[in-house]
């Protein structure tokens, strides 16, 4: 399936919303690309670690998903994750859809007219196929999945919070 370039957005959103604090030199800050085919519980998602003292973070958006979905989802998506990136990489806050999220992602709602972006990625996720949903007990984001697994984590937050391990704070529990 063929696939937006992501760069061209990012570098678009980025002077749009950010005040181009998400480019050093015009060069992203953050790594922005499609996932395999294989990303099929979320939409996206941000990720960071620390190599050697650096701090390495990436966007990753769900190719099996939102290529089967509208320019409108993929911006929304991009910007709900370069909004993760903003507050973990230029205000330093450790939060997942905090105060600071929920500021920036109402003034980008304001301003933009061709996208809304939401705390949850609601999209029509192949929902016949992929009918539990499960809720990270730390930061409530639902993920879709095709059985229930037992003793599954967050990624996002086991990678935000807990240096990638896995934590039973971010377990995810069936409805
Ligand atoms: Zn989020
Ligand atoms: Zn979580």
């Amino acid at each position: 399936m063929p696939v937006i370039p992501l760069l061209p957005l990012f570098h678009r959103f980025n002077s749009q919303y950010f005040e181009n604090s998400l480019t050093v030199n015009n060069h992203p800050l953050v790594k922005v690309r499609w996932s395999d085919n294989r990303l099929k519980t979320t939409a996206g998602f941000y990720k960071r670690k620390r190599i050697n003292g650096f701090i390495d973070s990436e966007i990753i958006l769900s190719k099996p998903i939102l290529s089967k979905l509208s320019t409108s989802e993929i911006n929304s998506t991009l910007c709900h994750e370069m909004i993760h990136a903003w507050v973990d990489r230029i205000l330093k806050k450790n939060e997942i859809h905090g105060p600071n999220f929920l500021e920036k992602m109402n003034q980008i709602n304001e301003k933009e007219k061709n996208f809304q972006i939401s705390v949850r990625h609601s999209f029509p996720i192949e929902r016949r196929e992929l009918k539990y949903i499960g809720t990270c007990q730390n930061c409530g984001e639902k993920f879709f999945y095709r059985k229930r697994i037992k003793n599954i984590a967050c990624k996002k937050c086991c990678v935000n919070f807990f240096n990638g391990s896995w934590n039973k704070k971010c377990l995810i529990l069936f409805d």
